[in-house]
């Protein structure tokens, strides 16, 4: 009946959203031994503890935001720098990066006009996308992160030298629970698009086995809620 699809429905978007908590929660975990194994291999560094501080903060603000989950509109809307979050993003993850042998080269135009968005949201997809790009790289190698004004859009764009994806894979990419990883999730992608597309943009993923990877992110700078 009617009834009973609109439960499962419901049942089905509440399983999704519990397994993107999940996986949101496994970021900052990997932050955290990252450093950690920093730490005990003897790399003492004052910055390492406050990254460490700030990952705890970061976990705990998503356990509170589960709890808002139940309730409409959880998006939290307001001008923000992508520079900046992307600084802040690379902040976390420089860790993972080092432990890689991965060298990060920035060309982000600092020019950038902010975009109207939920700032942890679009924070959450350059984690996922760029974790994937160090993780494609486990031999090393080159992180390219570039930002720039195009039209009325700024265009993101993460290019790794990784393992790349099969042709025949491409289409898998965003479908809950598709990884390659041993301890993969399978989530990182499914969200990202969800985030780009609640945020009026655009997700391209361009790959080459055994060459690299670029992921593209267009999001418009005008946004609808502004008229
Ligand atoms: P997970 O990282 O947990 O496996 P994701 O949704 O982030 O889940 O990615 C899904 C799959 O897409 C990965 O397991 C991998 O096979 C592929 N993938 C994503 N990004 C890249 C990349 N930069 N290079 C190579 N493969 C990638
Ligand atoms: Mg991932």
């Amino acid at each position: 009946s009617e009834e009973l699809l609109r439960k499962s429905e419901k049942l089905a978007v509440v399983g999704e959203l519990a397994a993107g908590v999940a996986h949101e929660i496994r970021n900052p975990l990997t932050s955290l031994k990252g450093f950690i194994q920093l730490l005990k291999e003897g790399k003492h560094n004052q910055m390492y503890f406050d990254i460490i501080e700030s990952e705890l903060e970061r976990l705990s603000e998503i356990v509170d935001g589960f709890l808002l989950l139940g309730k409409p509109n959880p998006a939290k809307k307001a001008y923000s720098h992508v520079s900046e979050m992307l600084q802040h993003v690379m902040k976390l993850l420089e860790g993972q990066a080092l432990l890689h042998h991965v060298t990060v080269q920035y060309s982000i135009d600092e020019q950038l006009p902010p975009l109207y968005c939920d700032e942890n949201q679009l924070k959450q997809v350059f984690i996922n996308i760029i974790k994937n790009a160090i993780e494609a790289m486990p031999n090393g190698g080159i992180l390219r992160i570039e930002a720039k004004q195009r039209l009325d859009s700024i265009l993101i764009c993460i290019t790794d030298e990784g393992c790349g994806i099969p042709k025949e894979r491409m289409a898998t990419l965003g479908e809950p629970f598709y990884s390659t990883k041993e301890k993969g999730t399978g989530l990182g992608l499914m969200v990202s698009f969800k985030i780009v597309e609640a945020h009026g943009g655009k997700m391209n993923i361009y790959s080459e086995e055994g060459k690299g990877t670029t992921v593209c992110l267009l999001f418009p700078i005008f946004s609808k809620q502004e008229g």
